[in-house]
């Protein structure tokens, strides 16, 4: 098995650090109203997908 030849320094280590994730996966701005939503998902602010208001008209 490879090991690591020497120790990750405190300064090496958060500088990978720095470009974890900060905030929750699959959250995009909506298009519309620029409010943080879920991705392949109905706006919950101004209730449009896709430029289309989809706001509980179903058939
Ligand atoms: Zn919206």
């Amino acid at each position: 098995m490879a090991v690591p030849k020497r120790r990750t320094s405190k300064t090496v280590k958060r500088q990978r650090r720095t470009h974890f994730k900060l905030d929750v996966p699959g959250m995009v701005k909506c298009p519309e109203c620029g409010e943080l939503k879920k991705s392949h998902r109905v706006c919950k602010s101004c209730g449009t997908y896709k430029g289309e208001e989809v706001t509980e008209a179903k058939d």
